[in-house]
């Protein structure tokens, strides 16, 4: 179990020194000025919220140590169908097994973020997230306890319906803290290309998150904007925001106009 719990804690940090605070430096530091066209809202780096974020998310990799701890001993017991051997299962599953991840995580995510914005519940639990107005890749684990716990439960759960490779869950949980890097990066990285493709109208990117850390009330989506459309709780001036981001960026570079596919 020890060493289950050390893997996570290791994985863990390195996750956050990389896509928290490291990709922080690249786009608020050193990419300041560079990406200025691509920022998303004007307040710019607070050190007190910096800080409260850097200490909330490094107290959520040791919840996720936790999680670990007591995932392992659900799979010594056989409640967690985790398996080390990957012959056991073909490739296709353990690509199956990650996409499934994926969405159950989307479901999973909305779900009880919109939980934890109910009142009494949000200024308990969820508070401690939304201190983070205008958030940096600083806030990618910035949680309450409970909201750690609430997150990191996702792989236990999957677990318990289905078999997981170990290599698996890690390469899940990295597409998920890439996107949670994304979702706080306070800069919009979607450009001309993705616009085009008509992703976007699937894809949440990073304006789609800072609008709701920005008025804490819509916008719940992880990867997809699947519920938010479903469940009419997505910011009706979203695409607009992205869209206009896409016209300054490309503002003095090229003549394109931007494709709305309206
Ligand atoms: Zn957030
Ligand atoms: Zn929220």
């Amino acid at each position: 179990m020890q060493k289950a719990v050390l893997i996570q804690l290791t994985l863990g940090l390195i996750r956050y020194l990389v896509l928290g605070i490291g990709v922080f430096f690249l786009f608020w530091i050193w990419g300041k000025k560079r990406f200025l066209h691509r920022k998303i809202q004007k307040p710019d780096f607070n050190v007190k919220q910096a800080k409260t974020e850097v200490l909330q998310s490094l107290r959520t990799v040791l919840i996720f140590g936790v999680i670990a701890g007591i995932s392992y001993w659900g799979y010594e017991k056989g409640y967690l169908q985790i398996y080390q051997d990957i012959s056991l299962h073909s490739t296709g599953y353990w690509w199956f097994t990650v996409l499934a991840m994926v969405l159950i995580q989307d479901t999973y995510f909305y779900w009880t973020h919109r939980f934890l914005h109910l009142p009494g519940v949000y200024e308990r639990f969820h508070l401690a997230h939304h201190t983070s107005y205008n958030p940096s890749p600083l806030a990618i684990y910035s949680f309450h306890p409970v909201e750690a716990f609430i997150n990191g439960a996702i792989v236990p759960c999957v677990a318990f319906l289905m078999p997981l490779h170990f290599g698996a869950i890690a390469t899940f949980i990295l597409i998920s803290t890439i996107f949670n890097s994304i979702g706080h990066l306070g800069y919009e990285v979607y450009g001309r290309r993705f616009i085009k493709s008509g992703l976007y109208r699937w894809v949440i990117g990073a304006t789609h998150h800072n609008i709701h850390h920005k008025y804490s009330k819509e916008n719940y989506g992880f990867y997809f904007r699947f519920w938010d459309k479903l469940m009419s709780s997505e910011s009706v001036d979203y695409e607009k925001n992205l869209l206009e981001k896409e016209n300054l960026a490309f503002i003095g570079k090229s003549k394109v106009i931007v494709d709305t596919g309206a």
